[in-house]
């Protein structure tokens, strides 16, 4: 086995008998076991294989991660958040139903940002992930652990979550794929709650392809999700090689200004330029409402966490702090479970949605939305993509930003203007600059996944991973 594991070579050494799914979930336990300690990817690894006599599909076998956001029966579920660290999941949430019939197995639970409230992993409760190309930098946030377990081969694939970039971010930082599908392609039924008008599953693995066969396993209605679509689900790994040749892609130029590090810029404009020569037309746009993206996002997640989580109140879930009276138990259980960045967001929202601010604030932010949606809409009506960085800069360092939360929003300048329009964007490796990895983001129309996915596998296999600056 190589580091280059893929859901498709592990399949076909299965299918060869080469060895047994209990070997392939005993070698990726033993190298948790070894690795972990380092990197702090797991915050909980499973000890059994689950393994079923039948092979349902693709994904039988095959070891992955997930987020410690999303239910696992019998599993804990901690958010990385301390006011969790004890609650035990009594259900699986609709992906996890999903891969379990797929015949998945899972290696445990990964680690994030508190919540999934952060950029860079480090506001996890219980200490910061690593990047495995680098131990002094973060290997972005909030699905930290899940990018990091698949960058360094200590998972086949992992499941992550999206709110202004999660799963994008960290899939940049670490060199690996990760795919924020649709809002509503993919249920969030048994997802722990951050801003529910944002929030989306999705996966991080090694290449394209993966993602396309995970996206096809998780996609589909579910009808304890009130907002999950009934949309039909075409198989994604069809017709990834379909040429490029007429295709549209459009790059904003706010997406190229400003706050962009200029190795990055390059990358992006190397990618653009093999878009270019596999017949892609290109052109530039401007989008000029994108600039108020992280001011909008700001409000709106802030006010919707802090709906969220006032379930969190040390009756119903994890931590509970004995207390004289009802109100004491509520004040000491938060005082003691959240952490900083929960309880400066419960506090912004709570201030957003107050009489007399709401209109002021939340309306406001829900009509500058609806603005940067329209943005979105006129680029897709002579536009198939739009395409530029993922990330402003390749990963931090551990520290750089955790004292800065102003700092630290503006890392989601790329990532967070799709989500308010709830379409599926893809970040795939584009490069290296100074040894760390660099992602190329592609965001797409509603529910055009496929396109995303047929750009991004032709761009990898032209190499760009490989790219310099
Ligand atoms: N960095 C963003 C935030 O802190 C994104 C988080 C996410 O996508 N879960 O809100």
């Amino acid at each position: 086995m190589t580091k280059e594991n893929t859901i498709k070579s592990i399949h076909e050494s299965l299918e060869k008998g080469e060895f047994s799914a209990e070997e392939i979930f005993k070698h990726y336990h033993d190298k948790i076991n070894k690795k972990n300690k380092e990197l702090n990817a797991y915050l909980s690894v499973f000890k059994d294989p689950q393994i079923e006599g039948s092979r349902p599909s693709v994904l039988s076998g095959i070891p992955s991660a997930i987020k410690d956001n999303i239910l696992i029966e019998g599993e804990k579920c901690t958010a990385a958040s301390k006011i969790l660290e004890n609650y035990t999941a009594t259900y699986d949430a609709g992906v996890i139903s999903k891969l379990k019939k797929s015949g998945v197995q899972f290696l445990g639970k990964t680690n994030m940002d508190d919540s999934a409230m952060g950029a860079s992993g480090e506001s996890s409760a219980f200490g910061p992930t690593k990047n495995p190309h680098d131990l002094s930098r973060v290997p972005g946030g909030s699905s930290s652990g899940s990018a990091a377990a698949v960058a360094a081969d200590l998972a086949v694939f992992a499941l992550g979550s999206d709110t202004g970039g999660s799963i994008r971010c960290p899939a940049s930082f670490c060199g690996i794929v990760g795919l924020n599908p649709t809002y509503g392609r993919v249920s969030r039924h048994g997802l722990i709650a951050m801003a529910s008008s944002l929030d989306q599953i999705g996966p991080l693995t090694k290449n394209v392809e993966d993602a396309a066969l995970i996206l096809n396993a998780i996609s589909g209605h579910d009808e304890m999700d009130a907002t999950s679509a009934k949309k039909e689900v075409p198989d994604f790994t069809k017709n990834l090689d379909k040429p490029l040749k007429g295709l549209r892609a459009a790059v904003p130029k706010e997406f190229m200004g400003e706050g962009l590090e200029e190795n990055v810029k390059q990358l992006v404009l190397k990618t653009i330029a093999k878009l270019e020569s596999l017949g892609v037309h290109v052109d530039q746009v401007s989008m000029p409402h994108l600039k108020y993206s992280i001011a909008v996002y700001y409000i709106i997640v802030p006010s919707e966490v802090s709906a969220n989580l006032a379930r969190l109140d040390g009756i119903r879930y994890g931590l509970s702090e004995k207390a004289d009276n009802l109100f004491d138990v509520y004040a000491k259980s938060k005082e003691k479970g959240f952490g900083p960045e929960i309880k400066r967001r419960i506090m912004l929202g709570t201030y957003a949605l107050s009489s007399g601010y709401y209109d002021a604030y939340y309306k406001k932010a829900q009509k500058v939305r609806t603005v940067i949606r329209h943005d979105f809409d006129k680029v897709f009506e002579d536009f198939d993509i739009i395409v530029g960085p993922t990330m402003p800069t390749p990963a931090f360092k551990l520290g750089e930003k955790s004292e800065d939360p102003l700092s630290m929003y503006l890392a989601d300048i790329f990532t967070c203007p799709s989500k308010l329009a709830g379409l599926p964007a893809i970040s795939v490796p584009c490069g290296i600059t100074n040894k760390l990895p660099v992602g190329f983001q592609i965001i797409g129309r509603h529910f055009d996944e496929y396109t995303l996915l047929r750009v991004g596998h032709q761009l990898e296999k032209e190499g760009i991973k490989n790219q310099t600056v």
